[in-house]
């Protein structure tokens, strides 16, 4: 017996119609390099986003052409995303901090048709465009006069080609199930992986994104994504913002910049931001040393790293910022887990509460997670036993676009493995320990190279940190430990290996201390511990060369 509800498919379009009815005037602000603060509302946003559609109508691109955006977050994305998905074309966002030979990669791969692109990434463009064969023209997001003269083939001027059309266009109705977004993973190994969302996908994580417990948007808050449209759809905030009715505050090129940002939060009231750690720890030392504050900031969402119970504490204790620790990665639209209380939380201690801090919660509503061994056998919640960490869901891959070796990821119900590893606990809060492949095996058991940072950073005199294995004679693997230093600050290594004292389990405890003079970050903000290996190269522990 089928039910009798109205089988109306889950397309991004509704979004737009939602908001254009409910959340017509509420303001879009943006930093680009032709505004120095450009702001209009919804309304005026998807007017441009069906003038976009057309234009793309005009220029013959076909249902399902996949076009590439290399840009930063501002209201000319955002009309991108929606004018290109709503029309049944796939956005494809790229990120610019990849090498020139990845690009190269994942334009070919996903046979972009077109790119769209900021006027900053054009001689990046220019200098792989002959090795990009399907890609048919450009378009630089950008009015007339700040046009850049350019060697790219065929290359239109955003504006231009917005206004040429009038916004009469109806948004078509198809399958949910069809693509409407692709992102590739910059993996450490092998080539990056394509993650091809649907308007379903897209529209459930949208939903549950929102939820209290997970981002607790509502109309009445001014969203700040630090984290970049290029990367995993800036955790799925251009779409939660206009279908919630967000006041949406963008950075544009200057999402690196801790003065615009702060007073991108002061100045637009921004009462929630959203960034990896290494957005907020230069913001937190900016308010430190000029004085300002966050004042119109209650929350701070992170993610896409571990962040330090240290971070949180400052952002607490300094700000009165609570600070929502999430989960997820490109395969998963984001979105995985969000470190939200439950009842029992509530009657924990401060510093249980802190401890709890590190987990980054529990899985959001729609994702299903496991943790299984090296046999795939599901290992309890109990908060102590590793495992490889499995998840399944409405918006997670079933596979990836054009895999070079299909189903590699999935186990044979279908669960896709994360590459984490982690504990869970018998409340559902999940700790992830390690990427797998940055597990450090000590005489056979394992050591958390996250947990070993998070002690780490807490020492005034860290400023980064980063732990990995190496090779032991007796133990086969030992930690050692990788130091930034604060500036101004002093530590010797025997300092900042008492200070784990009591803060880890003693065999936990690094071998030994390098200190270096800057990180490693991979394009997507996260520590590269494959540079840090290579940097470090044949080093051997004092006392153990061979
Ligand atoms: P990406 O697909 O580039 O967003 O990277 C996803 C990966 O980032 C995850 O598989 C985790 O290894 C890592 N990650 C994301 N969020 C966190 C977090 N809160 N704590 C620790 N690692 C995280």
């Amino acid at each position: 017996m089928q039910g009798l509800m109205m089988d109306v498919p889950l397309l991004i379009k509704s979004i737009v119609l939602h908001a254009e009815l409910n959340h017509a005037n509420q303001e879009v602000v943006s930093v680009t390099v032709d505004h120095p603060r450009h702001r209009y509302t919804y309304k005026d946003c998807f007017r441009r986003a069906r003038q976009l559609a057309k234009s793309l109508d005009a220029l013959g691109v076909p249902n399902g052409a996949r076009i590439a955006t290399v840009a930063w977050n501002d209201f000319r994305h955002l009309e991108s995303y929606f004018g290109i998905a709503c029309s049944g074309r796939v956005y494809h966002t790229i990120n610019p901090r990849l090498f020139a030979d990845q690009l190269v990669y994942i334009i070919n791969h996903a046979e972009d048709e077109w790119i769209f692109t900021d006027v900053a990434f054009v001689p990046l463009l220019e200098g792989i465009a002959q090795q990009c064969p399907s890609v048919k023209g450009y378009v630089v997001m950008i009015g007339e006069t700040h046009m850049p003269a350019t060697t790219l083939p065929n290359v239109h001027c955003f504006e231009t080609l917005l206004s040429a059309q009038s916004a009469d266009y109806e948004w078509p109705d198809f399958n949910e199930n069809t693509a409407s977004g692709l992102c590739y993973t910059s993996g450490t190994t092998g080539n990056p992986k394509g993650a091809l969302y649907s308007h379903r996908s897209t529209m459930l994580h949208t939903y549950a994104h929102s939820l209290p417990d997970v981002l607790n948007l509502s109309a009445l808050d001014t969203i700040l994504p630090v984290v970049p449209m290029f990367h995993v759809n800036a955790w799925g905030i251009p779409f939660s913002a206009p279908f919630i009715g967000l006041k949406l505050v963008m950075p544009g090129p200057k999402l690196s910049d801790p003065k615009v940002l702060v007073d991108l939060i002061n100045q637009e009231g921004v009462t929630l931001g959203a960034g990896v750690p290494t957005v907020w720890s230069p913001v937190l030392q900016y308010v430190k040393d000029s004085g300002r504050s966050l004042k119109p900031m209650v929350r701070a969402g992170t993610g896409g790293s571990a962040c330090p119970v240290s971070m949180m504490q400052e952002f607490r204790d300094e700000h009165g910022v609570e600070v929502q620790h999430a989960w997820g990665m490109t395969e998963m639209s984001p979105i995985g887990s969000a470190n939200s209380p439950k009842p029992a939380s509530m009657r924990l201690s401060q510093a249980e509460k802190d401890e709890l801090f590190k987990s980054v919660g529990r899985p959001v509503p729609g994702v299903e997670v496991k943790i299984v061994d090296d046999a795939g056998k599901e290992l309890p919640w109990d908060g102590i036993a590793f495992g490889s960490l499995m998840v399944r869901g409405y918006w997670v891959i079933r596979e990836y676009y054009k895999p070079d070796r299909p189903g590699a990821a999935h186990d044979t119900d279908g669960w896709f493995e994360t590459g984490d590893v982690a504990t869970i606990d018998a409340e559902g809060f999940i700790r992830i320990t390690d990427r797998t492949k940055d597990v450090i095996k000590s005489g056979g058991e394992w050591i958390s190279s996250i947990e070993l940072e998070n002690a780490a950073v807490a020492h005034p005199a860290v400023a980064e940190a980063a732990v990995i294995g190496v090779y032991h004679p007796k133990w086969q693997e030992r930690p050692l430990l990788l130091v930034v230093k604060t500036v101004g600050q002093e530590a010797t290594k025997e300092e900042l290996l008492h200070w784990f004292n009591g803060r880890v389990a003693k065999w936990w405890i690094p071998d030994d201390v390098v200190f270096i003079d800057a990180m490693p970050y991979t394009a997507t903000g996260k520590i590269s511990k494959l540079i840090l290996r290579e940097k470090i190269g044949d080093y051997q522990f004092p006392g153990s060369a061979v």
